[in-house]
């Protein structure tokens, strides 16, 4: 099932035509994606039966972040081997986490505006609590899990690390930092999470290049020590980490520059378009 924001509303689509949730099903299901996840197993059922090609042509440019309004925005430094890597760096005992401030979200061709000379851009799996979770075993991690969307972390790297220690909540929470999407992939349409091939592509050029397996804690071992920390709500996401290929550990360095289009896709969960603009 492929769950999207358009305009406010769920929609039901197959990446081409949607339905609207609420209308399609009587009204049985609330047009809200956030009221989605206490109803996920039943709308999993009725999204089994319905046919999203009997609605309209989904207008790209109109969908929000598929979660609009989470509770909390995990995200997690320096998860991927080939990043560790490229920047020099040790691989982390357990997750280095930070958070993006909600507001910065916004929906897959969203435009960005640049906070400066230093933007750059992390392409991530993005995971989407489906059931509260506290304490959680990595075992059952997976009941917890509502399925995935593309993510793409931007990072003003000047604000992120202007201050020791740094700032990465801050540099990462601007205007239109957080473009989600273009669907939320249920589960079990998502295949494996940890082995998706994934993809960033700036003005054309492919920058990142790698697979959620280069990822030093998996999606099971994220919601498991996230949870053993704080009580995770259905529809809090986690930004799981980025691999190699940003543009702040490249040589030369390559920053974004205003009417540059960033291209995230991950496989089986679609693609973020966003241009980014002058701020
Ligand atoms: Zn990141």
């Amino acid at each position: 099932m492929r769950l999207a924001n358009l305009q406010g509303r769920a929609v039901l689509t197959d990446g081409v035509d949607g339905i609207d949730l609420a209308r399609s099903s009587g009204e049985r299901f609330s047009s809200d994606p956030m009221d989605a996840f206490a109803a996920w197993d039943e709308i999993r059922g009725f999204a089994a039966s319905a046919d999203p090609a009997s609605g309209e042509a989904l207008d790209f440019t109109q969908l929000g972040p598929c979660v609009p309004r989470p509770s909390a925005v995990y995200a997690i430094g320096l998860n991927y081997r080939d990043h560790a890597a490229e920047a020099g760096l040790d691989v982390p005992a357990s997750p280095m986490v930070f958070t993006k401030f909600p507001s910065c979200l916004v929906g897959p061709r969203a435009e960005v505006p640049l906070s400066g000379d230093r933007v750059d851009w992390e392409a991530e799996l993005v995971v989407v609590i489906g059931r509260l979770a506290d304490h959680v075993d990595e075992a059952r991690a997976f009941e917890h899990v509502a399925g995935c969307c593309v993510g793409q972390d931007v990072s003003d790297r000047r604000a992120q690390f202007k201050d020791k220690p740094p700032q990465f909540s801050l540099g990462k929470s601007r205007a239109a930092f957080g473009p989600i999407g273009p669907w939320l992939t249920s589960l079990d349409d998502v295949g494996d999470p940890d082995d998706l091939a994934m993809y960033c592509d700036v003005a054309g050029e492919r920058m990142q290049d790698s697979r959620t397996s280069e990822m030093i804690f998996s999606v099971a071992e994220l919601v498991s020590f996230l949870s053993a920390h704080c009580v995770l709500q259905p529809g809090d996401l986690i930004f799981t980490g980025t691999p190699a290929g940003v543009g702040s550990v490249r040589e030369p360095r390559r920053y974004l520059t205003a009417g540059e289009l960033v291209e995230t896709e991950i496989e089986g969960l679609g693609r973020l378009e966003n241009r980014f603009v002058v701020g």
